[in-house]
Formats: C-alpha cells, structure tokens, sequence
C-alpha cells in the first residue's frame, strides 16, 4: 500500500479516537524513526515517553526474541519465572514490597484505585471511600481512571461517572488539607504533571503531601506511569524528594514500546489484595516480563540515569537560549528529559513545521511544547532538535 492508502485505509477502518498527523511510522532505531515514504525523523516524543532507550533497543528486542521462543504464555494461576525476576527488581530498587502487574498505565491506576478502596475497606473507620486527586492530572481513560483525571475534557459524554472522586489544584497543600474530609481514603496524583503541561511542584511540596496523609491516616498513591523508569533522572521521581508512596503505578517506559503495566506498594497495604479480588489475563505475561527485565538491567547498569540528568541539564539550557530569542517562549520546565516549553501561542504549528523538518515531539494543553526523548539522547541530537526548533520558530 502506498502511504495515501495507508491512510485512506487507517480512517476507513480505524475508530477516530485520536486526530492523527499524516504519517505512517514504520521503522526505528534508536533515537530515529522513518516513515512509509523513507524520512527520517528525530524522536523527542519516544511514543510519548515509552521508548526511553531508545526504538527496536538491542537488549530488549533480544530478550523479547528469546522469550518469545521460550514461553509466551501462561496463565497466572501458574508462578512465572520471569514475573518473579521483574517484581524481585522493583521492589528491591523502590520503596514497595509487592507489585502487581497488568498491560497499561490505566490499569495500574484503575488497580491503585481498587487496592486503596479495598484496604480503606479493611483498615479505617467506615465511610472512608474517597480519593482526592489533582485538577489537570491524567491517570488514564477507563471510567475509574478518566473519574480521577481532574479535567471535564475527557469527562465530558462519559457521565454518569463513578462516585467517590474529587479534585484540588495542584501544587497547592493548604486546600489539599481542606479536601481531606472524613470521607477520603486516599491521595492521587503524579510527582510531576505530564498530560497537564509538565508541571513541576514547588520544593517541598510531595512532602507536604505525604504529611497530610500521615497525619489523615489515609494513603498516597504515586502515578508514576510518565515520571518512572528514569525520566526525571531518578529510577522514581519520588526519590528526589525523599518522601515515599503507598501505591506506585508504572507503565509507559517500563517495557520500552512493550505494553506493560505495574501497580507497586508496601506489604500492609498491598495485602488487601487476596485471591480473587483482582486479575488480568495478560498482566505479568512472560513476553512483557522479558521486556521489562531487559528495561531495569539497562537503567541500571548502562549509565542511562546519569546520562539522562546531564542532558537534561544541557536541553533546558539550550532551550533557556530561545527565551531570549523569542518573545513567544515564556518558561522552560521540567526535570531530567521530561521538559516542557510553555509558549504565549497556540503550538500545533511549530510542532507540524519540526515534523516537516524531521523532529518529532508534541504538544500538550495547547501551547506547551513537550520533549520526552530517550534517555540515551547525545548532546549532538540535541543540538540538532533545537537548530530545528530555532529555524521554525524564527519562520513563524
Ligand atoms: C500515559 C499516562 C497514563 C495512562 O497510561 P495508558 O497506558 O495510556 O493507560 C496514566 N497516568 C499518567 C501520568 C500517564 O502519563
């Protein structure tokens, strides 16, 4: 098929859930990836900070093959050899104990949900059922999910939404303590907003989180679907600040482009959860394991964390360069290769003259340019992304 048919074909067959940009990807390698017509483009959206070491990573797509060949099935009522290696590594590199694995960013959370109810269940007082999460968060599409999503844009159409959610502004503790009615159970938001414009709380302000909830007596669940697996230049964007999580959830980058999900926590909370009160058919699947365990043994051995923090480093300072340059640029943020770049403009045009140019990354909220490129970038690809960028701009 030729590329206009392939998207003749996409919008004949395909559910017009997402508004696509006109181009069929068909190859990567690294920090590139080619289209059906042979472009070649730099990758700085990484599948939205999935592919973090980068497309077709030789480790992963090895040990994906290899199991592939050995085992790529079982039902979970069996112990699976691979599921016990991967859990074995996240717990010991984390603050958890237990992990619990399912397919998507979603389930985790809709997993995190369901374990901070069932444990709220058995350990305090009745009629504690609530979480409290942030307005312009994002936790995922599923009716629980896209319910602790604080933003009425996902909502809408979907209603009459599950009961026992409600919202604060985040980045903002005094009206966090108010929301703490007796009522809530538990605490949900990401370390840092990704979907709702990569913001970055203030100093001090997980901690102040965390203290609400010890002082409530109540959990704190930790999305770290976008900000894990060393985004931020830490295993976990906990780390940074030295405070720790009930409940973590993991996915995007965890398999590195293969789906697979993660909901971790501590043995007191996790054993709310006994035979028969959760599952999934696929969760722990030995093929996602393989994958997963090739992911932590590279972040962790390779020097991907340090290299992250470096160019992360050198990116927000090249992109600092452009606020001089261009009035329209007004705040570089972000942490580690998380970054994001706030503009007094709409962004869908720069995005599409990067494209046109051969670098791909996106644009959230509007006008908040996001880079989430792997992890293994050089100061090279960098230079190259902001020449880019730069040119774009000045045409605008
Ligand atoms: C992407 C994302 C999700 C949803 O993950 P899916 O795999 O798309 O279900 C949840 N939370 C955060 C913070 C995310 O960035």
């Amino acid at each position: 098929m030729t590329t206009q048919e392939l998207i003749y074909n996409s919008n004949r067959y395909i559910m017009g859930t997402y508004s696509r940009v006109p181009v069929v990807l068909v190859r990567g390698e690294g920090v590139h990836v080619w289209d059906s017509d042979g472009k070649k483009y730099l990758d700085f959206l990484a599948g939205i900070a999935v592919c973090a070491l980068g497309h077709s990573n030789p480790q992963v797509s090895a040990a994906i093959g290899n199991q592939a060949e050995t085992l790529m099935h079982v039902s979970n009522i069996y112990h699976i050899e691979p599921q016990i290696r991967l859990a074995g590594l996240l717990a010991e590199n984390s603050f958890a104990d237990k992990v619990f694995f399912c397919n998507s960013g979603a389930e985790a959370n809709e997993a995190a949900i369901k374990l901070a109810r069932k444990y709220a269940h058995e350990h305090m007082e009745r009629g504690r059922y609530r979480i409290v999460s942030m307005k312009n968060s994002f936790h995922g599409r599923t009716l629980a999910t896209l319910t602790a999503t604080g933003q009425e844009r996902f909502q809408k159409g979907f209603d009459p939404l599950p009961a026992g959610f409600g919202y604060v502004p985040f980045d903002d503790l005094l009206s966090l303590e108010r929301a703490v009615t007796e009522d809530v159970c538990a605490v949900m938001l990401e370390a840092i907003q990704g979907e709702g414009g990569v913001r970055v709380p203030s100093e001090g302000y997980l901690e102040g989180v965390r203290k609400i909830c010890d002082d409530k007596g109540i959990l704190l669940i930790l999305d770290e679907v976008q900000t894990g697996m060393g985004r931020t230049g830490d295993l976990f964007a906990y780390e940074a600040s030295g405070v720790k999580p009930d409940i973590m959830t993991l996915a995007k980058a965890l398999g590195n482009g293969f789906p697979v999900g993660a909901m971790l926590a501590t043995d007191t909370v996790a054993a709310s959860l006994t035979p028969g009160s959760h599952a999934s058919t696929f969760g722990g699947n030995p093929l996602a394991m393989a994958a997963g365990l090739a992911v932590m043994d590279t972040l962790l051995n390779r020097g991907v964390l340090d290299n992250c923090r470096e160019m992360g480093a050198y990116f927000r300072e090249r992109l600092e360069g452009l606020k001089g340059e261009f009035a329209t640029v007004r705040e570089v943020r972000g942490k580690g290769l998380m970054i994001g770049v706030e503009l007094s403009i709409e962004g869908t045009d720069i995005v599409k003259g990067c494209m046109e140019r051969g670098l791909l990354m996106n644009c959230t909220c509007g006008n908040v340019l996001r880079f989430v490129p792997p992890l293994i970038i050089t100061k090279g690809d960098i230079d190259h992304a902001v020449d880019i960028l730069e040119e774009v701009m000045r045409n605008q």
